[in-house]
């Protein structure tokens, strides 16, 4: 039993560490530029913000939160997906 404990704990430790990692890059960041504050990753259309769904609200219960994950959709090249609460600037 204590064996299992051990993997278990190991395994938890590994994808915290993957999870701050990600954080860190800032993995599915929204974007900044200098005409929109949220732009589509795709064609840098600013985006709108949808209803967050059961699979939303999954997601960051998986990632502790650790993201604050929200659903965007693009009403230009029809793009939809999470983007995390923080913010990347690019420039276009
Ligand atoms: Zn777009």
């Amino acid at each position: 039993m204590m064996f299992l404990l051990e993997i278990f704990t190991f395994l938890a430790i590994i994808y915290l560490l993957i999870l701050i990692f990600l954080r860190i890059k800032l993995f599915k960041s929204r974007l900044i530029s200098k005409v929109c504050i949220n732009c589509c990753p795709k064609c840098y259309h600013p985006l709108e913000r949808m209803k967050s769904n059961l699979y939303n609200k999954l997601t960051n219960f998986l990632t502790i939160d650790i993201f604050q994950f929200m659903k965007f959709y693009c009403n230009k090249c029809k793009w939809n997906g999470l983007l995390a609460k923080y913010s990347k600037k690019i420039t276009v």
